[in-house]
């Protein structure tokens, strides 16, 4: 890609809403951004250029970009010169940017997930234009080599495989993220080394299902994330290596293996369930059992000890019945999982869920939710309970937002610790022992020694 420095000291700001593959993304849009001379502005109201990379899943983040949208009008009717740009997801659905551009009629850009790497030439061709530009293609283009202006210092985000096959039925991604492309294995693990050799000590790995990673470029029995895992465990200037999200249908014994053996590997899965009725598991696509995920669940308990177990949960998806509902809460009591994003079901244009009837009144659903929170609440505390005196391994985020004399930290099973410090430990791997335990959270004793 060809980057020709426009004009210095512009500045940007990004607003980002959705997953980690977001966050991500941000980071690469920052990236060409300051490769074509943009610098970063604190604030929306300081900025040149406000870029708003969006998320589809639920309606609740699209309704968020519209709010924020009617909040950017004025400062663009102060400041004509202002460049406001749309991105990721919610762009790339059928409708979406004609509806976009005709509401607010003030947005300079529109870019698709696939579109990601053209930014600064498309920002160029918008300048030219009163209509926003949009561009939604398809492209087959890598995204390696792109520059990435990493939020943190110590832990970085590296895509492994981008899109998903998986089609599950209430679900937009299939979408608006395209089909799976795994990235070579050369590409990530020169990507994982340099970032090692920039002193990186944490990289978690995504895709929006890890576990089929390679398959599109090596075949279904070749190269799989398992390899992968292995191989990048070799890198040793690396701490720890995670990963996010695992499909239980594909997930491997040797995958579990390979958490339970690469000294590197976080002791951490994040593995959505969706819903404990088999009824329900069947109408969704999501191709295993309730008997078949606790026996991986099992499977992972007993291969790796200490390791922590999270979940996504959908509630009130199309006929859903108080049956089926005592059935994921039974799973959430079986599973005990260390916590679980429950979410309510929302309907998205296109998929095929979105076409069932929806009958459940909303009182019911939120009922449900509420519910599912009480069970979940009470089993995080149990687990965390049980850590109270073990020493936990921690790589150190920063100071504490709500205490500056606590420094907080993620233990390998992704655990949020508070712990007292008279310094400044960002970066820095930690022993600090359990002494409290809440449901989100722990409070360790001042560190036992780190590196
Ligand atoms: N690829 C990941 C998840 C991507 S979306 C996976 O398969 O696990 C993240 C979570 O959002 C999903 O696990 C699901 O729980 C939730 N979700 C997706 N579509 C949804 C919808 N239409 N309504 C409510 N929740 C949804
Ligand atoms: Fe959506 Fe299912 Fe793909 Fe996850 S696996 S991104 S829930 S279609």
């Amino acid at each position: 890609m060809k980057v020709t420095p426009l004009e210095r000291d512009l500045t940007y700001y990004i607003e980002t809403f959705g997953c980690q593959m977001n966050e991500h993304d941000s980071e690469v849009l920052a990236g060409m951004l300051e490769s074509i001379g943009y610098l970063p502005a604190d604030t929306p109201g300081e900025a040149d250029l406000i870029l708003l990379n969006t998320c589809a899943v639920r309606q609740k983040p699209e309704q968020k970009v519209y709010a924020l949208l009617g909040k950017l009008r004025p400062l663009k009717e102060r400041n004509p010169a202002l460049v406001i740009a749309v991105a990721g997801c919610m762009p790339q659905q059928e409708g979406t940017p004609r509806d976009l551009a005709r509401r607010f009629d003030f947005i300079d850009l529109i870019l698709g997930t696939h579109a990601l790497p053209h930014l600064p030439r498309l920002l160029e061709e918008a300048r030219e234009r009163d209509k926003p530009l949009i561009d939604t293609g398809e492209y087959e283009l890598s995204r390696s080599g792109l520059p990435v202006r990493r939020a943190s210092h110590f832990k970085a985000w590296l895509n492994v495989i981008y899109g998903c096959n998986n089609y599950c039925s209430y679900c937009v991604v299939p979408y608006v993220r395209g089909r799976e492309r795994s990235r070579t294995k050369e590409d990530i693990m020169k990507e994982a080394t340099g970032l090692a050799r920039a002193g990186y000590r944490e990289i978690t790995l995504l895709g929006q299902n890890v576990n089929s990673y390679g398959q599109d470029l090596y075949g279904p029995r070749g190269y799989a994330f398992a390899d992968l895992l292995l191989d990048l465990n070799q890198v040793e200037a690396l701490s720890r290596i995670r990963f996010l999200t695992s499909h239980p249908k594909d997930l491997s014994t040797r995958l579990i293996q390979a958490v339970g053996e690469g000294e590197r590997a976080c002791e951490h899965f994040h593995l959505p369930v969706q819903s404990g009725s088999n009824r329900l598991l069947k109408e969704m696509n999501r191709r295993y059992s309730r008997v078949r995920y606790l026996e991986l669940v099992a499977e992972i308990k007993e291969t790796i000890p200490g390791v922590a177990l999270t979940t996504d949960l959908i509630v009130g998806y199309p006929g859903e019945r108080e049956e089926d509902f005592l059935q994921t809460l039974d799973l959430v009591e079986r599973a005990r999982f260390d916590s679980a994003f429950a979410f309510l079901y929302s309907p998205r244009a296109g998929t095929r869920a979105a076409l069932k009837k929806d009958s459940l009144p909303q009182e019911e659903k939120k009922k449900r939710l509420q519910e599912i929170f009480k069970l979940q609440n009470r089993i995080s505390l149990e687990i965390n309970r049980a850590l109270v005196g073990q020493t936990l391994e921690l790589l150190v985020e920063g100071t504490s937002r709500r205490d500056p004399r606590m420094q907080s930290g993620r233990s390998r099973s992704n655990k949020l610790v508070h712990f007292p410090a008279d310094q400044e430990l960002a970066g820095r791997l930690v022993e600090v022992p359990v002494a409290e335990a809440y449901t989100w959270h722990l409070v360790g004793e001042s560190p036992r020694g780190g590196s």
